[in-house]
């Protein structure tokens, strides 16, 4: 059984490098193992960290030319689970991990400085169809004890006012989530009748990722439900990557993986700054990766943080568009709408470059339109120095009441029916 490092094992970058090499043989020997590396490296496969450095970065590209078992470095009879991400282009992305894999996967999740324990019931609220979140945090949550709610995000059998309904009538300590989820769990609990930061007592911390989120936004979260806010970051292919310190820093989880910075522009790749994430994981079984590039924008930092934990710093930065010569990022946009006083309400928005300017729409109430749309013009022009549009629409206009209040809409399919009973239902998803 392989020693899986945990944090308070290194106390210094230069002893987590030294880590990183004690483990990086292995995980090279692995990839050696995989159809795609033995096809890639021939007979002089990397063997070490400098060699590594001088191999190709493995892209998405990659992976999608591998489906489905191009990677695989053991005997299929091994794996226990098989994924797919959600990519836009169409091709499948497969990832698959043995047991063992799968406490590395667990074990990093589960680095939560609020802690989880038999106390705790999670609400996980991410998919498990295909995708590796929710069986991620399903799978962190039971191995310290806690009670699971598997909750979906994509399922028709847990529309938001059920997700209120849980939230209060199981007494949730925990939940996991896209931070966008739990503005729209805000207003369907006040749609509901419920005040967020009264009606939840038990309700202690709100993990949240799968995109990025700004101070500003991660602010009005913790206020809106009077809980903490924990940022987590991975990626199908990987599991996490990075966990918040008691600080609220994000950290790389670099004992378990070597992590790079890849400036697609100038195609140089160092170990900190602005670019792509590119990751090796040091604990691959069943699908060893080597400099795979997640091609996230991130910005990496190795400066000290007073938590202790010795582990690099990462900001994940979202999608950019250029706006008027100006590069803008989500991030960007969000942290100023986030900014907008809390008694103006606004949790939903969105935004694209028009031209050289900004287009913003945000939804807020008739009384505070002039006030938010002059407001947010103003920082966008001092802060992002570009010119915003900004457009309020009513409440209901992002997010239509209906979605905060509809009930579950699933059925099983069925082929009998009692007298009286609609059998143009028979057999139906809907
Ligand atoms: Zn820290």
């Amino acid at each position: 059984m392989t020693t899986r490092p945990e944090l308070g094992d290194w106390g210094s970058l230069d002893e987590l490098t030294q880590l990183q090499d004690g483990h990086l043989e292995a995980a090279l020997t692995a990839a050696a193992r995989s159809p795609f590396y033995r096809a890639r490296h021939g007979a002089s496969p990397p063997r070490d960290r400098d060699a590594l450095h001088r191999t190709a970065l493995t892209t998405k590209q990659d992976l999608r030319d591998a489906y489905p078992f191009g990677l695989l470095a053991v005997p299929r009879s091994e794996l226990a689970t098989y994924h797919e991400s959600s990519g836009t282009s169409g091709e499948a992305t497969a990832s698959y991990y043995t047991e063992e894999d799968w406490l590395d996967l667990t074990e990093r999740y589960a680095r939560k400085h609020v802690g989880i324990g038999p106390d705790d019931t999670f609400m996980v609220r991410t998919p498990y169809a295909l995708m590796i979140t929710g069986h991620l945090a399903h799978a962190a949550a039971r191995s310290r004890g806690a009670t699971v709610v598997p909750a979906d995000n994509r399922s028709l059998a847990t529309p938001f006012a059920r997700v209120v309904r849980i939230l209060r009538d199981l007494d949730v300590t925990l939940t996991w989530s896209l931070p966008a989820d739990t503005l729209l769990w805000a207003a369907a609990a006040r749609a509901a009748g419920y005040l967020p930061d009264r009606d939840f007592p038990a309700l202690r911390a709100l993990f949240v990722g799968g995109e990025p989120l700004s101070r500003a936004r991660r602010a009005r979260i913790g206020e809106l439900w009077a809980a903490d806010v924990v940022e987590e970051y991975g990626a199908t292919e990987t599991g996490s990557l990075a966990g918040e310190c008691p600080l609220g820093r994000l950290h790389l989880w670099a004992d378990r993986a070597i992590f790079e910075v890849h400036d697609p522009s100038t195609g140089v790749t160092g170990t900190h700054g602005r670019g792509q994430l590119v990751v090796t994981p040091l604990f691959r079984q069943a699908m060893p990766l080597l400099r795979y590039n997640i091609e996230d924008e991130v910005e990496v930092s190795h400066e000290p943080c007073p938590c202790g934990w010795h582990l690099p710093t990462v900001r994940v930065l979202g999608r950019s568009a250029l706006t008027g010569g100006t590069r803008l990022t989500q991030l960007d946009v969000e942290d100023l709408v986030f900014g907008l006083p809390a008694e103006f309400g606004v949790m939903f928005w969105r935004a694209r470059a028009a031209g050289d300017r900004i287009e913003i729409e945000i939804e807020v109430a008739e009384r505070h339109r002039r006030p938010a749309a002059a407001a947010l013009t103003a920082s966008v022009r001092r802060v992002l120095g570009v010119d915003a549009a900004v457009v309020p629409t009513p409440p209901g206009g992002l997010v239509p009441l209906p979605l905060l209040t509809a009930p579950a809409d699933v059925m099983k399919p069925r082929g009998f029916f009692a007298a009286g009973e609609d059998w143009d239902k028979a057999l139906q998803y809907h």
